[in-house]
């Protein structure tokens, strides 16, 4: 019989998926020890970004094949080492590309025109109509760091609200930058300099880490506004404190943080950082189809 140990909540339907292909056990907010006992003797486990699977807990696993990550971001994953281990890991890239696309639009916005400032403000009983001036989108640049699926989706809809679109990406090609009506700049600090609004889109690894720093945002327009739905440790968090604070920047609306859940952020007591807690993909129909997805790769392997 087939162990499957899911360990972060999937969507119902991707559960009947794997109970047809194995003994299926949900456990979620397992501890580093627990999860360390359970993954000894299991086949298959399903994660989202919740669980870690980092070296010292992989160890522990002595039959495991199969990591299935309902997702995109594989960066809660050790993969060299899973791959050391002949441990094949599958994801689901494009559930939730949309999702996410429209989350950055949403944050854009509410940065843009205080929205949460604004109804924190009315539902305190003020009729505040002087704070919460904003910035249209029309017209305006957009720097898109990374194009991606994510990346090219929110073009798509930025293009939509007016906005002129420059993009630094190094592996995607003209051809396609010019198909998305996208001016790629080889240099992201160029990107900086000429951008109102920044969104990043790109995986965490040890190149992209604090992709935005000090010096990225010293070269900033004043007031431009930072979107962030990929990772926290893209961002140089203290530079952008530093920044919020004698507002060089704007406004952040951030998705993602450095370390989460976010534990005494100084970011967060800023009037100008706006923030979900890394809801990007928490749709109904991005869960359901990250979940599917993997569930049906799961039972293909098992299935040879
Ligand atoms: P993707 O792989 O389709 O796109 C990433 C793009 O980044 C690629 O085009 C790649 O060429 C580019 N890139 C890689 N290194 C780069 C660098 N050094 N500089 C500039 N560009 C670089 O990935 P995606 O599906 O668009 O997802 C992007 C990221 O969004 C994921 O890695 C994940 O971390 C994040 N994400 C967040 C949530 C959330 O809940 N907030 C959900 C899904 C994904």
């Amino acid at each position: 019989m087939v162990n499957i140990l899911i360990t972060d909540e999937i969507h119902k339907d991707a559960v009947e998926i794997l109970k047809r292909v194995g003994e299926v056990e949900i456990a979620t907010n397992l501890n580093k020890m627990e999860l360390k006992r359970k993954i000894k003797d299991i086949d298959v486990i399903v994660i989202r970004s919740g669980t870690k699977l980092t070296r010292d807990i992989l160890e522990h696993a002595k039959k495991l094949k199969i990591i299935a990550r309902a997702g995109v971001g594989v960066d809660n994953i050790d993969i060299q080492y899973a791959t050391e281990k002949g441990i094949i890991v599958v994801n689901s890239p494009d559930a939730s590309s949309i999702s996410v696309a429209e989350l950055t639009m949403g944050l854009m916005l509410s940065a843009a025109r205080n929205i949460p400032q604004a109804t924190a403000s009315l539902k305190r009983g003020e009729w505040d109509r002087k704070s919460f001036k904003g910035v249209e989108l029309y017209g305006k640049t957009l720097g898109v760091i990374g194009l991606g699926r994510i990346g090219q989706q929110v073009v798509k809809r930025a293009k939509a609200f007016g906005m002129n679109i420059v993009g630094y990406d190094p592996y995607i090609s003209e051809e396609v930058a010019r198909s998305l009506g996208v001016k790629l700049l080889s240099d992201i600090n160029e990107l900086c300099k000429v951008s109102d609004f920044i969104t990043l889109h790109v995986p965490l690894t040890p190149k992209t880490r604090h992709i935005i720093g000090r010096e990225q945002i010293s070269l900033m327009k004043k007031n431009v506004i930072i979107i962030n739905c990929a990772r926290g440790g893209l961002i140089d968090e203290k530079a952008l404190y530093e920044a919020l604070r004698n507002r060089k920047i704007r406004a952040a609306a951030l998705d993602v943080f450095e370390e989460e859940p976010p534990k005494n952020n100084p970011l967060l007591t800023l009037d100008n950082v706006i923030g979900t807690p890394h809801q990007g993909a928490s749709t109904e129909e991005a869960q359901k189809s990250a979940g599917i997805i993997v569930a049906e790769q799961v039972v293909k392997i098992l299935r040879g």
